[in-house]
């Protein structure tokens, strides 16, 4: 059936691009339309410079982060309502190496947190500051940042940041 003589050597070739399009999964941020969230009001309040979760209107709990069914009560009549910008820092770390799929290197070191708010505690980026700088229990306010491609959505993100910075070095 096949000539093998005439054929030898003549190989299928394939190739691999130059440079390959990040695929979805490595965007690290959600997308944050209704179309693709169901807590797209959290990022709408957000936008507004809001930070907002849900709040059960049958058992009163409050979430973080925001749900679309209550975890507590399994109830689904949730509304929005603000927290604090300003909370205290419950724990950090500094992220050195061994970064989460689609950060670059360049962002390393990093610190993260958990802030604790009052009503809820969430994990958070810290900006502005480095991991010597920080203490247990130092005072934090909201940080909104604007998030660069790779869609054409305008998104947005929370972080925070150490309070009364003492700004004396910037000028
Ligand atoms: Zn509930």
């Amino acid at each position: 059936m096949t000539d093998s003589d005439g054929d030898e050597g003549a190989r299928d070739r394939v190739s691999v691009p130059e440079e390959i399009e990040l695929p979805r999964l490595l965007d690290f941020y959600e997308r944050q339309t209704d179309d693709h969230t169901k807590i797209h009001e959290f990022y709408h309040n957000l936008r507004d410079g809001r930070l907002t979760t849900t709040r059960c209107r049958d058992c009163e709990a409050i979430h973080y982060p925001p749900r679309i069914v209550c975890p507590e009560c399994t109830g689904d009549d949730l509304e929005y309502v603000d927290l604090p910008h300003e909370g205290e820092l419950f724990a950090f770390s500094e992220v050195r190496g061994g970064l989460p799929l689609g950060l670059s290197e360049h962002e390393v070191p990093f610190v993260v947190g958990v802030v604790d708010l009052g009503p809820v505690k969430l994990s958070a980026r810290i900006d502005d500051a480095s991991y010597a700088d920080l203490g247990i229990g130092d005072s934090v306010e909201l940080k909104i940042v604007e998030i660069d491609g790779p869609t054409d959505q305008e998104r947005v993100f929370y972080r925070f940041k150490p309070r009364n910075v003492n700004d004396g070095e910037n000028e």
